[in-house]
């Protein structure tokens, strides 16, 4: 199970962060709490999208699978900074963790395939390890279910617009899950960022009034 943790240099106060930056050039007076706040919920009501880079999310992501991480890797909106663990240093011959799909994980015969298949590719790492090969020649063979850990660093406008894609229907289930943990996470973190969540990380269906994709889940009306 995939788990997030919002770390400490995230921004505390996104809204009245927003307001502070934006009053500096509004000649305001920016001493005053309640004022900066005022002015960051009409730059977020105004859609003032550039104001909304300046609270920064500092998050670590572990156990979801490599394969969520790359479509997270597909967002690049606002030139996040990520690392992940390697898969050329880290040692995997021992064996790794792995997120098994509920179709999977709730059906006996499948789950048995499943995690015999993922046995096999140890076995099949540990004989090619013992040939002498390479562990990062080794490694071609890990599966993108496996489990992955990232350090991501990004903003707020980046993570509503994400929000938009990764909230939707039709996006991977998995992806939907990280959201929602997301979500948490950010709503546990101060109140100013339970309002955005609430408030702005919704999916793109709500925003434009009609769903934009193809096949439709029937949550609103198609164009
Ligand atoms: C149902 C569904 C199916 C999908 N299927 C696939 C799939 O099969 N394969 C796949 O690869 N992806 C797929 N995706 C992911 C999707 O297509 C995007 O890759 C993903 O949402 C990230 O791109 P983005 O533009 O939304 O976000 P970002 O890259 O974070 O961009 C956010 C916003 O920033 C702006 N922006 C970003 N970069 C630029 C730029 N260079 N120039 C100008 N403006 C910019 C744009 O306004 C953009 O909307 C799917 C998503 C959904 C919801």
């Amino acid at each position: 199970m995939g788990k997030i943790t919002i770390q400490q240099e995230t921004t505390i106060d996104p809204i009245s962060l927003i307001g502070r930056e934006a009053g500096v050039c509004w000649g305001a007076d920016i001493a005053d709490g309640e004022k900066n706040y005022k002015r960051g919920m009409d730059c977020l009501v105004s859609g003032h999208g550039r104001t909304w880079e300046y609270p920064q999310v500092y998050i670590v992501l572990e156990g979801y699978s490599a394969r969520v991480i790359r479509e997270l890797y597909t967002h690049i909106g606002g030139g996040p900074t990520r690392l992940q663990a390697s898969t050329r240093y880290i040692n995997y011959q021992k064996g790794f963790d792995y997120v098994i799909p509920p179709t999977i994980k709730n059906n006996e015969e499948a789950n048995q395939i499943y995690c015999d298949a993922m046995s096999e590719i140890v076995a099949a790492m540990q004989k090619l390890e013992a040939m002498n090969i390479p562990r990062e020649d080794c490694g071609m063979l890990l599966p993108l279910g496996m489990e992955s850990k990232v350090v991501l660093r990004t903003n707020l406008r980046n993570l509503i617009d994400m929000a938009h894609q990764r909230l939707c229907t039709r996006a991977y289930w998995e992806y939907r899950q990280l959201m929602r943990d997301l979500m948490n996470g950010l709503s546990a973190y101060s109140e100013e960022w339970k309002y955005l969540v609430e408030n702005y990380f919704v999916p793109k269906c709500d925003v434009s009034g009609f769903c934009t994709e193809k096949k439709c889940c029937g949550r609103r009306p198609q164009k």
